[in-house]
């Protein structure tokens, strides 16, 4: 993934009043309409930023839920879509994509403006969503929905069919682009969804509905219910929703699969994580600054992926402290609407609390902030943190070992590359990972025995093509690639008379 330039959306912030359509601003995509809510709640959106309200829009009620599901329900069972051909299929898909791309500086903006992420991370990410429709579309007229093997008797296909009914939750953090990852691979499968975003970003899911609306697909296809918990709880229960597809935080997903157990539903969960990044004693440590560095705390450390261990040979550990802390300090702090800003606030005041909760255990641990600490300076609102630098950290100090989700990494010093190992795998999470080397071949042997479901060596690369998810607590399958697109199918072994 490249760090690309700042995108083109502005630096007047989110006007949502003008920016969006009413459509999104008090409905329910629900069975291909636009419906109003049934009851009177809302969600108050925060801008980070001044911590004012921004908006307020519907939060979705029980009787709101049930529609949605009742209607994806038939549409799998008796709509068109589960039967049209995977390329009639990947037609709408690539429909999809070219609405995204019509609205691509919405979608930027409304991520902007919900949650505060920089431009330069929306710039670097967001291109996906409409990748992930093409990927997805161009994937389906090449993969085995059906193949023929020759048994002991007889004839023998096996059909790769969709699973069914799909429940699509999300959180705030990357929303578009995690949607996006799972409806375009749910699509191409045949199934049909009901998205269920998070109340901090209910936008993202409703501009992606008018894009569905807009690429004509058969009603009640996709359908969208910003929700809570409650009403979600609803939602993973119910019997008519064949598999939930969940990405959040590790407690939630540990719910989830228990009442997914329970009805023996199929589940995926994408979690959180504890990453490691392993400087080995012969990295290049600035191509480690350049390459890497913003991936150990992106969007103020907000993402699953980020690289919050750094591990660093002890022989090596002043001059890269030296190099790191200066790097941290010289980051742009401020309003995400202003194009050069490099790290803006974390998300909520929640977030906010947990960070600076976080930044206290560490200091009673033990370890030493070496730089940040605490609330930024020159900010007299909003929920701006500093940069935080942990050294001297242990492996077993709470700091190091629970996902803190804030701008906040620990140094850990290591002897070997095999006591830096132990050190990564040493973690109750396995998502993401990274290791430098100037010898390719050392790092490879690094990162092989690293138990993550993804690990980049001199640099951090994503992609369409690649399957995404965690090791251990940091989830259960994958998305992203066929293995993805596998997440929302079902095998079924067809004997035929000889
Ligand atoms: P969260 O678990 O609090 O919420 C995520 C979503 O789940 C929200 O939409 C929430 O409303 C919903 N939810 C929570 N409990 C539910 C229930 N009982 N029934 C139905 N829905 C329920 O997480 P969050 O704070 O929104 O997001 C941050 C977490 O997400 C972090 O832990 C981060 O690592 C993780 N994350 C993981 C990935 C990944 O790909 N592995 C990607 C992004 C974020």
């Amino acid at each position: 993934m490249a760090i690309t330039a700042p995108v083109a959306v502005g630096s007047r912030p989110f006007d949502p009043q003008n920016e969006l359509s009413d459509n999104v601003r008090t409905r329910f995509f629900i069975d291909g309409q636009w419906l109003p809510p049934a009851g009177n709640d809302r969600f108050t959106l925060i801008s980070p930023v001044t911590e004012d309200e921004t908006m307020s829009v519907p939060a979705g009620a029980p009787q709101d839920m049930e529609a949605a599901v009742a209607a994806a329900r038939r549409a799998f069972d008796t709509g068109p879509w589960p039967r049209l051909t995977p390329l009639e299929r990947a037609e709408h898909l690539r429909r999809i994509a070219d609405e995204i791309d019509r609205r691509l500086e919405l979608f930027q903006r409304a991520w902007i403006g919900q949650v505060g992420a920089p431009q330069w991370f929306v710039g670097a990410i967001s291109g996906a969503a409409a990748h992930h429709f093409r990927y997805y579309a161009d994937l389906a007229a090449t993969y085995p929905f059906e193949e023929e093997r020759t048994p002991t008797m007889g004839r023998l296909k096996v059909l790769r069919e969709p699973v069914g009914v799909a429940a699509l939750i999300i959180p705030w953090n990357a929303p578009l682009v995690l949607l996006t990852q799972k409806v375009a691979a749910a699509l191409a499968a045949g199934c049909t969804v009901v998205a269920k975003p998070s109340p901090e970003t209910p936008l993202d899911a409703l501009i992606l509905a008018e894009c569905v609306e807009a690429a004509g697909l058969p009603p009640g296809v996709v359908n969208v219910v910003p929700a809570g918990r409650e009403v979600g709880n609803m939602l993973i229960s119910d019997a008519r929703i064949d598999k939930v597809s969940f990405t959040g935080s590790t407690d939630a997903g540990r719910h989830i699969a228990t009442v997914c157990a329970d009805r023996l539903a199929r589940v995926g969960l994408e979690l959180g994580g504890k990453s490691a990044s392993i400087l080995c004693d012969d990295a290049d440590i600035g191509s480690w600054l350049q390459s890497l560095a913003p991936f150990t705390m992106p969007f103020s450390g907000q993402i699953c992926f980020s690289q919050t261990r750094v591990l660093v040979p002890r022989s090596r550990h002043d001059e890269f402290l030296d190099a790191y802390v200066a790097a941290v300090e010289s980051l742009k702090l401020g309003d995400p609407w202003d194009a050069e800003t490099q790290v803006g606030p974390v998300s909520m005041a929640r977030q906010r609390d947990r960070v600076l909760d976080y930044i206290e255990i560490g200091r009673g641990e033990g370890a030493r902030v070496v730089t940040g600490g605490g609330r930024a300076s020159g900010f007299n609102r909003g929920y701006f943190i500093a940069p935080t630098i942990f050294d001297r950290v242990d492996n077993s100090m709470r700091i190091a070992r629970e996902e803190i989700f804030g701008p906040v990494v620990s140094v850990i010093s290591y002897g070997s590359d095999e006591e830096a190992i132990a050190i990564a795998n040493d973690s109750d999470f396995g998502l993401s990972g990274s290791v430098y080397s100037a010898d390719v071949a050392r790092a490879e042997a690094v990162a092989r025995r690293v138990r993550t479901g993804h690990i980049s060596i001199n640099g951090f690369n994503l992609d369409a093509v690649a399957p995404f998810g965690g090791f251990k607590k940091s989830g259960i399958g994958r998305e992203s690639g066929p293995e993805g697109l596998a997440g929302f199918l079902e095998t079924k072994s067809m004997f035929l008379p000889a």
